[in-house]
């Protein structure tokens, strides 16, 4: 999807903001395009909250700038922005009717009671809850919860969706559901949307694109299958995704020697004498390979539909090895080998 200025929705521009000597945002910049969705994904404390709050209007910045649509919104109240947003534990109120939480939004604008009607009632078929109009949020699972935040969210045509890890204190199963259902319904409206989570999967299925960070700082901003194949650094290659992460230099066109020894064949133009990171991830490895590693297996589990192995090979370094789960389930202490392409490595 597009995000060059003239599309960009939402632009945040040089954003910094320090609590005492923690700087939660270095001059944070990124753009998000009309339709999209962009899940900013991090550990904890990397500041993806923050940035939200700043987006929101619930925290000011050091400095920099928020623009929406190419208007700065810097110095508007957050009700004055025009965003629908949904916390992990935003409670709804709870004295109030699903009917009454979801029509607030609409109250606050003074819009007239047959239209609150009909946006609230249009608002829950979306999230399929019509006919819990009247239960008030204690009788509801999270789940059902969690659709009412939804629907309060987006019952006002809001310009912007901030969602800061709405699913986190649900099972898997449940959370799974809620991201397709998510997706669906911000596909379905066009919605310009920001999605915090820490968890690699979920920033994997629900994104147009990922922005992941650390520290403060954008580490790389790209689709997900940009982030999973060709990570920018060793932060990004080791958070998302399992990986096999090497350092060393090129010596010669095509080849890469480690440091602490040996080689790997790649597919790479860097000019020899470039410092460079290798990346393998466990999937891309066969029995079979120009690269081969001959290992010995430390611990190997079994995981339905593939074998999960962690190999000492040679020059003392660990491998990590994923493989269909055929035959025996290869058992500690025994030998095997395993290969893996050039052009299946990431060298960065
Ligand atoms: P999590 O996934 O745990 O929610 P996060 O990536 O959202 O983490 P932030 O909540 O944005 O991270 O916090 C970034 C850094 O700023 C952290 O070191 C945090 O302790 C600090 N911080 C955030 N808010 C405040 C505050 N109000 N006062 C002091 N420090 C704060």
């Amino acid at each position: 999807m597009a995000s060059s200025e003239g599309s960009a929705e939402l632009s945040i521009e040089g954003v910094g903001k320090r609590f005492g000597d923690v700087v939660a945002l270095d001059r944070v910049s990124l753009k998000v395009a009309q339709g999209e969705l962009l899940t900013i994904l991090g550990p904890s404390g990397s500041g993806k909250t923050t940035l939200l709050k700043v987006v929101a209007g619930f925290e000011t910045p050091d400095g920099g700038t928020v623009k929406v649509g190419g208007t700065d919104i810097s110095a508007l109240p957050p009700a004055k922005r025009d965003i629908g947003m949904v916390f992990q534990n935003y409670a709804l109120f709870p004295h109030l009717s699903v009917k009454t939480n979801v029509a607030f939004p609409l109250e606050m604008r003074n819009v007239a009671k047959p239209e609150i009607d009909r946006r609230v009632s249009e608002a829950l078929a979306m999230v399929e809850l019509v006919g819990y109009e009247a239960r008030l949020p204690r009788q509801l699972s999270g789940g059902q919860q969690q659709r009412v935040a939804l629907a309060r969210a987006i019952v006002f045509n809001p310009r912007l969706l901030l969602l800061d890890e709405p699913f986190g204190a649900l099972d898997r199963k449940l959370r799974e559901t809620m991201q397709l259902e998510v997706r669906r319904l911000q596909r379905r409206l066009g919605l310009t949307t920001i999605f915090i989570t820490h968890d690699q999967e979920e920033a994997l299925v629900l994104s147009d694109r990922i922005a992941v960070m650390n520290k403060g700082t954008i580490q790389q901003i790209a689709t997900t299958t940009e982030i999973y194949e060709h990570p920018a650094n060793d932060f990004v290659a080791d958070f998302v995704g399992e990986s096999n992460i090497f350092h060393g230099t090129i010596s010669a066109s095509g080849t890469v020697a480690l440091d602490g020894g040996g080689s790997v064949t790649v597919a790479s133009d860097k000019p020899a004498g470039a410092k460079v990171g290798v990346l393998m991830r466990p999937e891309r490895f066969g029995t079979a390979g120009t690269n081969l590693f001959n290992g010995e297996v430390i611990e190997s589990v079994y995981l339905g539909t593939s074998f999960k192995l962690r190999l000492a090979v040679e020059g003392g370094r660990e491998l990590l090895v994923r493989q269909p789960a055929r035959g025996a389930l290869p058992a500690a202490g025994s030998r095997v080998t395993v290969g893996i392409e050039p052009d299946a490595i990431h060298v960065f």
